[in-house]
């Protein structure tokens, strides 16, 4: 595989279908029968796997994805990158080239709103309808624990101390670190659920091996909301003592991002860097669309509540949801792991259940469940990772069962790589250059 730095050169598969225009949709029809639309909103790993699906499975169907930002950069395998362990390995891809090549329509803007009701999507360039809904935005930032209604401190602390949780903040986040010159460099894992939860403790191995191998007087603390990750907490201790300082059960409580100061339960600390990674919640669209769920107790969830075998809205039949922004799913595990190869998953199953349903299926279409693999640094030179699977099978009483196994790679050879690219061609139909 030829590296390339280049933005957009990867397109999509072509499948000879053409996009109807956006002025002429509503008046469409096709031998007779209109023809339905799908609107995506999100075009990342779930709305995009989604999108190939539906033009494979009901090339019937006009399929439209709207996102806000024309190319999709990769937060798999971006942790070695931040610290210059290996160059950026995954390509960068053109939405809108891979929309091309694959026959579905793409639009570049930001969704303000969406009303299920009238079912009409409002973005910046106008307002999109649609038959069936895919909400696909991925998760957000809330900060309202910390700096509560204080929107100038939210984004002094996003822009000063970005966590690269967000593929949009990773080039932010590289330039800090390579700014850092010494001290304490403070990261910390959220009380779950959050974002590909091995991740925090990847990053935080990889910053002490590059604090160690720079030559950087400094450590990394790491404020833990929980008990910690054990095959990784152990490699702390063994292999970098006095270049981590793991704290287990120390939540954030506020932070003052000016004077460089966080109140934890347990005091107190002080840093010169941090990568502040606050609570998570659903992308703000879902609140607004009235998609979130309540808990056993009747309060309001910052996630989507859905059907959990069909992944249809519980507030609305005409609306599928997939991705990390999804609630909880079995009473066994909670919610699915927030990862991008369940994300493709996920995403495949709701197109199914859409492309069935838009063909009147009298019956419930088949239930898929989803499934992932994480590939995770142990140790970065030489270096060692861990693939950890995750199977789910649906129990006898319609309970979601989850399995997960780990498999250490003492030797890897490019795995992981092997993995992502694979996401990209198989799940999102990228062709990619060889
Ligand atoms: C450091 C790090 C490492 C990771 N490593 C791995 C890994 O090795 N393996 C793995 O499987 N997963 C990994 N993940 C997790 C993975 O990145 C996420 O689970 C995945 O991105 C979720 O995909 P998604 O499609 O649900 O949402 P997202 O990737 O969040 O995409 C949502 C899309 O919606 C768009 N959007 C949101 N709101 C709007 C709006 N209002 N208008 C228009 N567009 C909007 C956004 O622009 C975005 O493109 C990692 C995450 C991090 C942070």
């Amino acid at each position: 595989m030829k590296r390339r730095e280049v933005l957009g050169f990867i397109g999509g598969a072509g499948v000879g279908w053409s996009a109807l225009p956006v002025a002429a949709r509503a008046a469409s029809s096709a031998g007779g029968f209109a023809v339905q639309r799908v609107v995506i909103v999100g075009g990342a790993w779930a709305g995009l796997s989604a999108a190939r699906e539906l033009r494979l499975r009901a090339p019937e169907l006009d399929v439209l994805v709207i996102d806000r930002d024309p190319v999709l950069r990769s937060l798999p395998l971006s942790n070695p990158w931040l610290v210059g362990r290996t160059p950026e390995r995954m390509p960068r891809l053109n939405r809108a080239a891979l929309a091309a090549g694959l026959g579905y329509r793409f639009v570049a803007s930001d969704v303000q709103r969406i009303d299920p009701a009238q079912r009409q999507v409002y973005t910046t360039q106008g307002v999109f309808d649609y038959d069936w809904l895919l909400v696909s935005t991925g998760l957000t930032y809330d900060y309202s624990d910390w700096f509560g209604t204080d929107q100038q401190t939210v984004k002094a602390a996003q822009e000063l101390f970005p966590a690269g949780n967000v593929a949009g903040e990773l080039d932010a986040l590289k330039q800090r670190l390579q700014g850092f010159k010494g001290g304490n460099l403070v990261i910390n894992v959220p009380a779950p659920p959050s974002r590909c939860p091995p991740a925090p403790y990847e990053r935080a191995m990889l910053l002490a091996w590059w604090l160690k191998t720079q030559g950087i007087k400094g450590k990394v603390t790491v404020l833990d909301a929980g008990g910690g990750l054990p095959r990784f907490t152990r490699l702390f201790a063994e292999r970098y003592p006095g270049f981590i300082d793991f704290h287990p059960y120390t939540a954030i409580r506020s932070v003052d991002p000016f004077a460089r100061r966080i109140t934890t339960d347990d005091g107190d600390v002080a840093f010169e860097h941090a990568m502040l990674l606050p609570p998570m919640r659903a992308s703000t669209l879902v609140e607004q669309a009235g998609l979130c769920g309540l808990d056993p107790q009747g309060r309001a969830v910052p996630w989507a509540a859905v059907d959990h075998l069909h992944l249809r809205s519980l507030a609305n039949e005409r609306v599928f949801l997939a991705g990390d922004l999804l609630g909880t799913v079995s009473p066994l595990f909670g919610h699915y792991p927030k990862t991008a190869h369940m994300a493709t998953r996920l995403g495949l199953c709701a197109a199914r259940q859409i492309a069935a349903r838009s063909r009147g299926a009298s019956a419930e279409p088949p239930v898929d469940l989803p499934a992932s693999v994480c590939h995770v640094w142990l140790d970065a030179d030489p270096a060692e990772q861990l693939r950890i699977e995750t199977t789910y099978r649906l129990r006898g009483d319609g309970v979601i069962a989850q399995a997960v196994s780990q498999h250490d790679n003492p030797q890897p050879r490019g795995e992981d790589l092997q993995w992502g690219l694979g996401l990209y061609a198989h799940a999102l139909g990228a062709s990619l250059e060889r």
